[in-house]
């Protein structure tokens, strides 16, 4: 495990390493994006402003069905052994939580659903004719939780239409932790990921090329 940790981690020195303090399930499910190239080195700007040497792009990685299979089957094992209780129905905030939330409802064998954000008032719903009946038991998957913003939009469309939500989980946890969704939570790779002020960024003081990702950082 050493080993591939070292290989992944060619900017060490511009501070901690995603890779540097992870289990090793965690490591796994890293090597398993820097081999997809889902593993991206080089100088990034965040939706929060910040600079990062380092950003997971999920989409590289579930662009391959094998890998999403094996991810959303990790994940429902994981959601599995946060309640006790039958879950009927997985539900994502789209566009991110789609892929991996079809693949943990199909290790689950629930439907899956999923909400949309109205493009002017950004409020969370379910629309296209999906319903929830009163009482279900349902979990909340996303790709990447940051501040757990989207994952506990979705809790509370669910709750509103009187699901009980029992657990929440992600593939990436880049909160360290932290992220309060107010339901039971677990993610595959937590990780505290290294970002710069952009006037203390030692790539920008370098002169490297900064470049902004995807549509939502991961
Ligand atoms: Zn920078």
């Amino acid at each position: 495990m050493s080993t591939i940790l070292h290989r992944a981690c060619r900017f060490r020195t511009f501070g901690q390493c995603y890779s540097s303090a992870v289990t090793p399930e965690a490591a796994a499910v890293l090597e398993l994006f820097r081999s997809t190239g889902a593993y991206l080195q080089g100088h990034f700007r965040l939706t929060s402003g910040l600079h990062s040497a380092e950003y997971l792009q999920c989409a590289l990685v579930l662009q391959h069905p094998t890998a999403a299979e094996k991810l959303g089957r990790q994940l429902a094992e994981h959601v599995r052994s946060l309640t006790s209780q039958p879950i009927s129905v997985v539900v994502s905030p789209a566009l991110g939580g789609l892929i991996i939330g079809h693949e943990v409802a199909r290790a689950l064998s629930t439907r899956f659903l999923f909400t949309e954000r109205d493009p002017e008032t950004r409020k969370m719903s379910l629309r296209r004719g999906f319903s929830i009946t009163p009482g279900e038991t349902a979990v909340v998957i996303e790709d990447v939780i940051t501040t757990g913003g989207s994952t506990l939009d979705v809790v509370e469309v669910l709750q509103a239409q009187g699901a009980r939500v029992v657990a929440a989980g992600s593939i990436i946890d880049r909160s360290g932790g932290h992220a309060d969704v107010r339901v039971p939570r677990v993610a595959l790779a937590t990780m505290q990921v290294a970002a710069h002020y952009p006037d203390q960024c030692p790539l920008c003081a370098s002169g490297f090329p900064l470049v902004k990702p995807g549509s939502r950082p991961a």
